[in-house]
C-alpha cells in the first residue's frame, strides 16, 4: 500500500522547463491516468516518479516519505514501457523471474510467484517460449507479468498498448482493467494520449497540457463538467464544438440566425461568451425549433451513427453525431437543436462558467 504525493514538481532539460509545478495527491490503491497531447510531459512525469529522471525542484513522497534522492529500485515501483523491453534470449519464465533472482528470492517462492502471475495473465502455456515466438499482445502481458512478480506498491505504465493493433489494444485494455481489480491495494499510474483508455481505466484522470495540470477528476466529471476549453475539447470524440456567440435581451444568438434562451449563470460573462455543445448532444429537429441551420458538408457513416459536418456561419462548422438513419444528404439543409442542460459556456480566458 503506498500513496504518492507530488508537491510543486518541476523538471528542466537544460534551459527548457517541461514540467512546470505539478501538485497531485494519489491515495493508495487508486488507478490514475495521465492523459494529454504528445509532448506535454506525461512520460517525463512518470519517469520522475520512477526515479529514472532527476527532479529539478519540488518534493516527491511515497508512503509519506520524501524519495527524491532514493534510487529507482528502492522505491517499491515497477514500470511497464511501450516497447516491452524483454530480454530476447530468455524464456518467458526467465523474463518474469529475472527481477526476483536479482532480489535473491528463494527458488520455491520465486517459482510460485511466476506461476501465479502467469495464470493471472493466461501465459501458463507460453512459459518456455522466447519473446519472439509470441504475439505483440502476449509480449506486453509478459512485460506486465514481470512487473507484477516484483510485487510493487506502485505500478507505472507508459502507453503500454500503443504498439498493439486495434483489436489487441481493446483486449489488453480489458486485461489491465481486470488486473486493477485483482490488485486493489496497488497504486497504478497509467500514461496515455488516448482518451478512450483514460475514460475506461481511470478512477481519476489528470489532464496535462504543456507541463501543467489542466484538470483532475473522475472520467464523468471531466466529461460533464470540463473546467476549460482545453479539457472540454480533449475529452470526448469527436471534440466538443466551441464558438463565440452574441447575447441580446436574455437570448443567445447563434451564427446563422438561430437563437436559444441564455441561462442566468452565463449572463455575467461579458462580451466574450463562448458556447460549447458536444456532437452527440445535437439532434435533428423541425425547422421551427432549430438552434442551428446550415448546409450539410461531409457525412461520415460509422454504422450505428453518422458524423455530420454542417456549416452554420462563415467558417463555423458544427459537428453533429446523429442516428445513422438520418435523412441528411450532402449539400442539403439540416436543422439541429439541443437540450439546455447540455450547453457549456466559457469566458474570455477559456474557463468554464459553471451552472449554479
Ligand atoms: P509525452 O510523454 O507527453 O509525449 P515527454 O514527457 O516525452 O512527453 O516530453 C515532454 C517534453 O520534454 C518534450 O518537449 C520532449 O522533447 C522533452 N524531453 C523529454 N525528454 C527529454 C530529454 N531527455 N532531454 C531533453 N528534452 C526532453
Ligand atoms: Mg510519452
Amino acid at each position: 500500500m503506498a500513496d504518492v504525493r507530488l508537491t510543486q514538481i518541476r523538471k528542466s532539460f537544460g534551459a527548457v522547463e517541461v514540467i512546470k509545478g505539478i501538485d497531485l495527491d494519489i491515495p493508495s490503491g487508486e488507478f490514475v491516468v495521465f492523459v494529454g497531447p504528445s509532448g506535454c510531459g506525461k512520460s517525463t512525469l512518470l519517469r520522475l516518479i520512477a526515479g529514472l529522471e532527476e527532479i529539478s525542484d519540488g518534493t516527491l513522497e511515497i508512503r509519506g516519505e520524501r524519495v527524491n534522492e532514493v534510487p529507482p529500485d528502492a522505491r517499491g515501483i515497477a514500470m511497464v514501457f511501450q516497447s516491452y523491453a524483454l530480454y530476447p534470449h530468455m524464456s518467458v519464465y526467465d523474463n518474469m523471474a529475472f527481477g526476483l533472482k536479482l532480489a535473491r528470492l528463494p527458488r520455491s517462492e520465486l517459482d510460485a510467484r511466476v506461476r501465479r502471475t502467469a495464470e493471472m495473465l493466461q501465459l501458463t502455456d507460453y512459459l518456455n517460449r522466447r519473446p519472439k515466438q509470441l504475439s505483440g499482445g502476449q509480449r506486453q502481458r509478459v512485460a506486465i507479468g514481470r512487473a507484477i512478480t516484483r510485487d510493487p506498491d506502485v505500478f507505472l505504465f507508459d502507453e503500454p498498448l500503443s504498439n498493439l493493433d486495434a483489436a489487441l489494444r481493446v483486449a489488453t485494455r480489458i486485461e489491465i482493467a481486470n488486473l486493477k481489480e485483482a490488485m486493489p491495494g496497488t497504486t497504478m499510474i497509467y500514461v496515455t494520449h488516448d482518451q478512450t483508455e483514460a475514460m475506461t481505466l481511470a478512477d481519476r484522470i489528470v489532464v496535462l497540457n504543456a507541463g501543467r495540470i489542466e484538470q483532475v477528476g473522475s472520467p464523468m466529471e471531466l466529461y460533464h463538467r470540463p473546467a476549460n476549453v482545453f479539457v472540454a475539447q480533449f475529452i470526448g470524440s469527436p471534440a466538443m464544438n466551441v464558438f463565440a456567440v452574441e447575447c441580446a435581451d436574455g437570448r443567445l444568438c447563434f451564427p446563422g440566425g438561430g437563437a436559444a434562451a441564455l441561462p442566468t449563470h452565463a449572463r455575467n460573462a461579458g462580451s466574450d461568451l463562448r458556447f460549447g455543445i458536444r456532437p452527440e448532444h445535437l439532434r435533428e429537429v423541425e425547422a421551427g425549433e432549430a438552434a442551428f441551420r446550415g448546409k450539410v458538408g461531409n457525412i461520415e457513416r460509422l454504422g450505428e451513427q453518422a458524423i455530420v459536418h454542417v456549416e452554420i456561419g462563415k467558417g463555423i462548422v458544427l459537428v453533429a453525431k446523429v442516428d445513422n438513419e438520418t435523412e441528411a444528404r450532402k449539400g442539403a439543409e439540416i436543422h439541429l437543436g439541443f437540450e439546455a442542460t447540455h450547453a457549456h459556456f466559457f469566458d474570455a480566458e477559456d474557463r468554464a462558467i459553471a451552472a449554479a
